[in-house]
């Protein structure tokens, strides 16, 4: 069961039947921009920005993904007595790579490295949380050649528009983090986690 989401915009919300959204307000506090009294006092959230939208960093969406990893982290960990799952995407990577649009994908990277930092450095503090990074798939075959260290250059090239079968990272920090090195079908990791999960 859900207790806090992030996602689209508000715009996008209102569009949804009126039931629905209903629905979902009757159990969710939902906010347009962070709000410290909603953030403490709601029993479940749902942060829609009406700006941020789904635009690219590009598009100026800021620092929403860091900054809203931040906020569900500080929200989940603060209701929680048994821990928390929380699942975090740069869905915008995936975009941009099916654009070819280097720029946007190294943009969209270091802000999802962010969003990662701001993950590693709980895990550190809590000293009993596992992070889990990693990608469904990869997409454009991108291709890095002829780099140089000293002049910080490289050259890059993507053969394809669409979603590839080639390999994609798996990173794992934490405890239980041995069991997510080397080389495994990626369904073994949800696979994986619901094991340590009912544990
Ligand atoms: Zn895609």
């Amino acid at each position: 069961k859900l207790t806090f989401f992030s996602a689209g915009s508000y715009e996008l919300f209102e569009k949804q039947a009126p039931n629905v959204q209903k629905e979902i307000k009757k159990e969710f506090t939902i906010i347009e921009e962070p709000n410290d009294k909603a953030i403490k006092k709601s029993k479940k959230l749902g942060y829609l920005p009406t700006k941020s939208k789904t635009a690219s960093v590009n598009e100026n969406r800021g620092d929403f993904l860091p900054s809203t990893t931040q906020m569900a982290i500080d929200y989940l960990s603060s209701r929680s007595t048994n821990g928390f799952f929380l699942k975090v995407e740069g869905a915008r990577i995936d975009k941009s790579a099916h654009n070819n649009d280097y720029s946007a994908v190294v943009r969209e990277v270091l802000d999802f490295d962010k969003a990662v930092e701001a993950a590693i450095r709980f895990a550190e503090k809590d000293g009993n949380t596992l992070v889990i990074i990693s990608a469904d798939h990869e997409t454009g075959a991108l291709a890095l050649r002829d780099g140089n260290i000293k002049e910080g250059k490289m050259k890059a090239m993507f053969v394809s528009k669409g979603h590839t079968p080639i390999m994609v990272p798996l990173f794992a920090y934490g405890p239980q983090s041995k069991l997510f090195g080397g080389v495994q079908e990626n369904s073994d990791v949800s696979n994986k986690i619901l094991q340590l999960l009912a544990k």
